[in-house]
């Protein structure tokens, strides 16, 4: 949407279209709702938003899949800049609020949601506090249980023992 299709009096947008993530995001949206308020403020417009979403994420420890919720409301100013300060700082802060710089005068809500729920998920993906992971030598998910592989054959000293049977 231009910068210009914005009335004086503002717009609200709703929307519950799922993002699509790319792959590498290790993310599959299942639900999302969006309501994304925006308003003129001279050549710049004002964004305040809220999101809710159910996601799929991949344990960091384990690789299951595991749902997780999440909310998060959003307070940003859009800015065209050119395209040499929009290399330089991407988003950067001023005051509390992030300045998001444009290259065009476009508001592009579907991918304004998109990178709002990229930055509320977690940094940690666990799929419980207190996930065991995967064995680092056989692979077996230690939350189903242990597997046959002795501790200490990760130290060192067990290394020696066994250097020294040979
Ligand atoms: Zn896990
Ligand atoms: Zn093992």
């Amino acid at each position: 949407m231009h910068f210009s299709e914005i009335p004086p009096r503002g717009l609200t947008v709703e929307t519950d279209e799922c993002p699509v993530m790319a792959a590498e995001t290790g993310v599959t949206v299942q639900a999302c709702t969006a309501s994304v308020r925006l308003d003129r403020q001279g050549e710049r417009v004002l964004c305040q938003g809220r999101l809710a979403a159910r996601v799929e994420l991949v344990c960091d420890r384990c690789l299951a899949v595991f749902a997780h919720r999440l909310e998060t409301s959003f307070r940003l100013l859009l800015e065209v800049a050119d395209p040499a300060a929009i290399e330089r700082e991407h988003v950067c802060s001023r005051s509390e609020m992030d300045v998001v710089l444009l290259a065009e005068p476009e508001v592009d809500v579907p991918d304004l949601v998109r990178q709002q729920l990229l930055l509320a998920l977690p940094l940690k993906r666990l799929c419980r506090s207190r996930c065991r992971g995967l064995c680092p030598g056989c692979g077996t998910d230690l939350n189903r249980g242990d597997c046959q592989c002795r501790p200490e054959s990760d130290s060192p000293f067990a290394v020696l023992a066994a250097l020294k049977k040979e």
